[in-house]
């Protein structure tokens, strides 16, 4: 994705293993890959300059995007019987937000790989409009 802002755009593993398959995809866009841990970054003015590594050339730079990773926290979601992918969100209807232990609905990034809070908040107020329909339902007052 950051191929389409800039182009000279360098991938860093802070001494991690970098999977084949990544490696991979990194040749295919032309993105050198430093696996050197990181020693420290520098910047002046509140901007960074440069990358400096345990061993190797600095690397001077402008922008930093890096990940924290990111875990289902929670055990509420398996406790409730729900079934979770394997990066561990729940997997739900995409129409209803329904998981499939029937009656518990999830919305927001207990559900979905997209972790925004629009998303969050559309998923939540689909959610809604699903159990006020299923109340309905139950109660026969529509199909
Ligand atoms: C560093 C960072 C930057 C982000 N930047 C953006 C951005 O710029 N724009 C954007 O749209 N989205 C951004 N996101 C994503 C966004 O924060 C999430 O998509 C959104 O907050 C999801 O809302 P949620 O209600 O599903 O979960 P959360 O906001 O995570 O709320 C879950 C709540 O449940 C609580 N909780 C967890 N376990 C338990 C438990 N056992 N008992 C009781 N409470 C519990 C947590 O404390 C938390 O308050 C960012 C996320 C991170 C981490």
């Amino acid at each position: 994705m950051m191929k389409h802002w800039i182009a000279d755009v360098v991938a860093c593993s802070d001494g991690t293993q970098v999977s084949a398959q990544a490696m991979r995809k990194l040749a295919e866009y032309n993105i050198p890959l430093r696996t050197e841990p990181i020693r420290r970054i520098e910047g002046a003015d509140g901007e960074l300059t440069k990358i400096l590594f345990k061993s190797g050339p600095d690397l001077p730079r402008a922008g930093l995007f890096f990940t924290t990773g990111c875990r289902q926290a929670s055990d509420l979601s398996e406790r409730l019987g729900c079934k979770r992918n394997a990066k561990g969100g729940v997997i739900i209807d995409p129409d209803t937000e329904e998981s499939d232990a029937s009656g518990v609905y999830v919305a927001g990034d207990a559900s979905r790989d997209v972790l925004l809070v629009a998303v969050a908040i559309a998923e939540g107020a689909q959610a809604a409009v699903a159990i006020n329909k299923a109340f309905l339902r139950r109660d026969g007052c529509c199909d």
